[in-house]
């Protein structure tokens, strides 16, 4: 068990129970629902743009705690990045929870998203970590409708 698992654990349960970013945005330019029925989580993640750059990100609504963190971390690293970096960090997140979990984790890359890590290890929780991100990528492609895990 890695080191710093429990440091893990405390990111996660800590962004659950203090989401960033946890608002409605009336004034959003991208509106998308996230819905994971495997699991019941249940988000709509607002985007606000600025030219390519996203000016803003939030979401609302109610999931487990991986879904809830992830969605919270995501707001955090998304706000003032373009469209091509959005897409290249999930890219990164996305390799790193469908990873072999004896893989190593090279945790200068992937920057705060390494806590997440531990997902690797239950397959059934890729979907709740990348919920937020694929309405997040719909939202950037202006598919302003809704998205399902199933
Ligand atoms: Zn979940």
């Amino acid at each position: 068990m890695p080191a710093n698992r429990a440091l893990y654990e405390q990111v996660i349960l800590e962004h659950n129970k203090k989401p960033r970013n946890f608002r409605p945005m009336p004034d959003a330019d991208h509106k998308v629902e996230a819905y994971n029925p495997l699991c019941g989580d249940h988000f709509t993640v607002y985007v606000k743009m600025n030219g390519d750059r996203i000016e803003d990100v939030s979401f609302d609504g109610a999931g487990c705690a991986i879904s809830k963190s992830s969605a919270s971390v995501m707001t955090m690293l998304l706000k003032g990045k373009t469209k091509k970096e959005a897409e290249a960090l999930f890219v990164k997140f996305h390799n790193m929870v469908t990873a072999n979990p004896e893989a190593p984790i090279d945790e200068a890359d992937i920057g705060k998203l390494c806590v997440f890590a531990g997902v690797r290890e239950f397959p059934v929780r890729i979907k709740c970590a990348t919920l937020a991100w694929h309405s997040m990528l719909a939202a950037l492609d202006g598919r302003d409708d809704s998205v399902s895990t199933e």
